[in-house]
């Protein structure tokens, strides 16, 4: 993190996977950024990219298209983008530390406006940023998009801001902050918002990808979204308890009504329909809350694994010598 001079460092963190066809935008856009924000902050900026377990020539191509100082971290396999941020924010030296995407959806501008904001004010620690559009996002998506943020935040003694994502600048006391938080399973917005500090919101509309396509499949999404859950929010757990009391309640009281009847009036036949009933019920009841306390305990398991969260195959760097990792 210190330099010899006392000229502040920037670090770009870029995660990418496959993005062999991004490369010459990405490294221009790199140049660009690097001699704008000395120009305007005197700030030197390094790059920071993380090789996600891509199986093309991405290496390759970035080690021979990036301009001035920069590193690739090359992780062992594909970790997802979330551990691979992380790895680039471990790696990362600068005061500042921003993270973009390799296939530049964030805009330029969008990245120097975080940049300004961030270094006019010294009581802000964070600027983050809010994705506006749902162009392409069917209506059922944003239903759903609205009870997840409902659920995770219902009760917490933070908000995480919905549509906030990777994409910010974090001064270096929360970098370090975050790199404290050891959470195997990572949500990442949760865990933006967990930390705390002085944040800032700017709302911007991603551009389109130049090039490839996106990596996110609706399954990886939906895994991403019961993270999420799971590793913010006790409520399902809660409301599943709270309906298994009541369901229990009414088979006890119902259960007595049968007993009072049968001393009262002689056994009846007993009903087909109700008994049958009751068993689909309650035993589709069970298996849905078997499955969700499965959910929190394979979190668990997890986190009791304590296994690295990333392991590293290479560090490539700009002096073009490479290390072992
Ligand atoms: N990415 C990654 N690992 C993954 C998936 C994606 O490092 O497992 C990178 C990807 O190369 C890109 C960024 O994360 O730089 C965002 O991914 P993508 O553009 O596919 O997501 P979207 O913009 O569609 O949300
Ligand atoms: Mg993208």
């Amino acid at each position: 993190m210190l330099k010899e001079t006392n000229v502040s460092l920037l670090s770009l963190v870029v995660p990418f996977l496959n993005e062999r066809d991004t490369v010459q935008q990405f490294a221009a856009f790199g140049a660009k950024l690097k001699a704008e924000v000395k120009q305007r902050h005197q700030l030197d900026l390094e790059l920071v990219l993380v090789d996600d377990g891509s199986r093309d020539d991405s290496i390759e191509r970035y080690s021979a298209a990036l301009e001035g100082e920069w590193r690739i971290v090359e992780l062992s396999r594909n970790f997802g983008k979330e551990i691979a941020l992380f790895a680039g924010i471990e790696e990362s030296r600068g005061d500042y530390v921003m993270m973009v995407d390799a296939d530049l959806q964030h805009p330029y501008d969008v990245c120097l406006e975080m940049i300004d904001a961030l270094m006019a004010d010294p009581q802000l620690d964070v600027v983050y940023t809010i994705r506006d559009d749902r162009r392409d996002e069917s209506m059922r998506k944003a239903v759903l998009g609205e009870m997840f943020y409902w659920l995770i935040n219902a009760r917490q003694r933070f908000n995480i801001p919905p549509n906030a994502g990777d994409f910010r600048i974090m001064r270096r006391s929360a970098v370090d902050a975050l790199l404290k938080v050891r959470d195997k399973r990572r949500f990442n917005k949760g865990l933006y918002a967990w930390l705390g500090f002085r944040q800032k919101a700017i709302h911007y509309t991603p551009d389109e990808r130049v090039a490839g396509a996106t990596k996110w499949s609706k399954l990886a999404l939906l895994t991403l979204s019961l993270e999420g859950i799971t590793s913010f929010t006790a409520i399902p757990l809660r409301i599943a308890s709270i309906f298994g009391l009541l369901v229990g309640l009414g088979g006890i009281i119902y259960g007595l009504h049968i007993i009072v009847t049968a001393l009262l009036y002689g056994a009846d036949v007993p009903g087909y329909p109700s008994l049958m009933s009751a068993i689909t019920v309650l035993g589709g009841f069970n298996l849905a809350l078997l499955g969700l306390l499965g959910e929190y305990i394979w979190v668990a398991v997890g986190e009791v694994k304590d296994r690295p969260l990333y392991l590293v195959r290479r560090l490539h760097h700009s002096d073009k010598k490479e290390n072992n990792g």
